[in-house]
């Protein structure tokens, strides 16, 4: 677990465009932060940043305790879960999820036991031999969170990983990565542009506008205040 902490974080892309203006987020150990505010506002170059796929310009971030500005994404103790799944078509679903494990020399014997464990929590056992076409929406969504698990890293990173599906589903797995967050209790920051999302997952709220955190705390508070 892990406190992730941002200071005075700014990005200016390549051309001088300044996408984040100064932000200062604390998400404490075990929380579930989420990032909303509309298209373009800057949430996704804000979670890039976390994750280390993004340089930064100008200030801090620190995850558990330790400033990350300059540390590779692999040594960040991150796992991201991306809206396209971006699961591998050819492989099982058991592979997809061992195979960033397999790539840094995890004996078998572990992988198994993390992939089977992961696979009873998101409900997946008896579709593990399957490839992912022969899976629905939700199902792959659940591999593509899986992946993420079995790392047992300190922080989850999602961007927009309800995007893709239906409606009704999206509810549904709404509800499941809640429940999935209260059961690991890993902190978490999450980006959408659905208002309605947003609350139902957030302890921690972060509205964006324009590159800078417009109002932050618990949803309830920001939501009820007049
Ligand atoms: P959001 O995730 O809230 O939709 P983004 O973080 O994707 O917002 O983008 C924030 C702003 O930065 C947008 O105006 C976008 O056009 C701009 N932007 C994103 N990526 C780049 C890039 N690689 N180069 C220049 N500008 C970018
Ligand atoms: P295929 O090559 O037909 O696509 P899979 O991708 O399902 O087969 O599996 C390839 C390898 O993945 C297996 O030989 C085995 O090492 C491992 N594997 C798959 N499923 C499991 C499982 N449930 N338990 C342990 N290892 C598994």
């Amino acid at each position: 677990m892990a406190n992730v902490t941002l200071r005075s974080v700014r990005k200016t892309y390549p051309g001088g465009f300044e996408a984040i203006k100064g932000v200062d987020v604390d998400v404490g150990d075990g929380q579930f932060c989420v990032l909303v505010g509309p298209s373009g506002c800057g949430k996704s170059t804000l979670l890039r940043m976390v994750a280390g796929l993004e340089t930064i310009s100008g200030g801090e971030i620190d995850i558990g305790g330790r400033v990350v500005n300059q540390v590779e994404p692999a040594d960040r103790d991150i796992a991201m879960v991306f809206q396209n799944y971006a699961l591998y078509p050819h492989m099982s679903v058991y592979n997809n999820m061992a195979y960033g494990l397999r790539n840094r020399g995890m004996p078998e014997a572990e992988i198994k036991t993390r992939v089977e464990e992961a696979a009873r929590i998101l409900e997946l056992t008896p579709m593990l031999e399957r490839k992912p076409r022969q899976l629905s929406g939700g199902q792959r969504q659940r591999v593509a969170m899986g992946r993420a698990i079995v790392r047992q890293p300190k922080v989850f990173l999602f961007d927009e990983p309800l995007s893709n599906l239906d409606a009704k589903l999206r509810i549904a797995m709404r509800v499941e990565i809640r429940k999935l967050q209260r059961r690991l209790n890993t902190t978490s920051i999450y980006v959408t542009h659905d208002q309605l999302e947003a609350m139902t997952l957030a302890d921690v709220l972060v509205v964006m506008n324009g590159g800078q955190v417009e109002q932050i705390g618990n949803p309830l508070d920001i939501y009820q205040r007049p």
